[in-house]
């Protein structure tokens, strides 16, 4: 796992989707963004670097996601589908 590898991940999303939420009818638009994986990296290691996996989501969008996903999958660790910063940070050291 790469830390920069992550970032400009993140950046090229962020850039693509003009750093505006992507949830439809949300018009919140730069500040404090989150990256979003459609689909969970702990699941597609192989798209953890695709773009195309990648939208931007506000931070109360983003929390919505990983209600659905508790909601509808079964998981091993919570860790698992933290597909975001936190998770990451974790695994970086
Ligand atoms: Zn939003």
């Amino acid at each position: 796992m790469s830390r920069t590898e992550y970032k400009n991940w993140r950046k090229a999303v962020f850039e693509r989707d003009n750093y505006a939420c992507q949830h439809p009818g949300c018009d919140k638009r730069g500040g404090w963004m989150n990256a979003d994986h459609i689909k969970p990296w702990a699941y597609y290691p192989e798209l953890r670097y695709d773009v195309n996996n990648g939208r931007t989501l506000c931070v109360e969008h983003h929390r919505l996601t990983f209600k659905d996903v508790f909601k509808h999958r079964k998981i091993g660790s919570p860790c698992e589908i933290r597909t975001h910063d936190l998770c990451l940070e974790g695994a970086a050291s």
